[in-house]
């Protein structure tokens, strides 16, 4: 089980199988393979977790989009604090959600960028939003044309 955030509105959920359990909802009843989870408190680090924790921190290092949207507004109505993360999105959420109608037109979006640099100026870690984001939509394609030709 992870826990992860999902949706436009950035919900927080517990993803259990195929499933997410969305946190925020109003129903008090924990669901039981989430109730073993907390109960279980968190599990001691093994060398091939230390693996995977080494290997994040090594692709979050550097051109790593923090989210946090001091780019925006966006003349050209890019959503820069998603589509500049985009390929971790895929990665290390249900990936399902960004192949609809809606991201896709969300993510072609970038290819209208006006070149304004709004966003370079304002990123508080020096990055080059619309390089990152080219470098993501191509990824997001090949990644598009993988899953619906598999
Ligand atoms: S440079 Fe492009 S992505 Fe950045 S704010 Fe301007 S239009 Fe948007
Ligand atoms: S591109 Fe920079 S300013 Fe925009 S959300 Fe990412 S880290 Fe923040």
């Amino acid at each position: 089980m992870r826990i992860v955030v999902f949706g436009d509105e950035r919900r927080v959920g517990a993803w259990i199988g195929d499933q997410i359990v969305d946190l925020n909802r109003a129903d008090p009843v924990i669901p039981a393979g989430l109730e073993a989870f907390i109960s279980a408190g968190p599990p001691a680090l093994d060398a091939a977790m230390r693996a995977e924790i080494e290997k994040m921190r090594l692709e979050l290092a550097g051109d790593f989009c923090r989210a946090c949207g001091y780019c925006l507004p966006c003349p050209a109505n890019i959503s820069i604090p998603m589509a500049a993360r985009m390929g971790y999105l895929l990665r290390r959420m249900p990936w399902q959600q960004f192949l609809s109608k809606e991201w896709r037109e969300k993510m072609a979006l970038i290819d209208q960028c006006q070149s304004c640099d709004h966003c370079r100026e304002h990123c508080p870690y020096q990055l080059d939003p619309p390089k990152l984001m080219r470098k993501m939509y191509e990824d997001y394609k090949s990644f598009c044309a993988e899953k619906e030709s598999g």
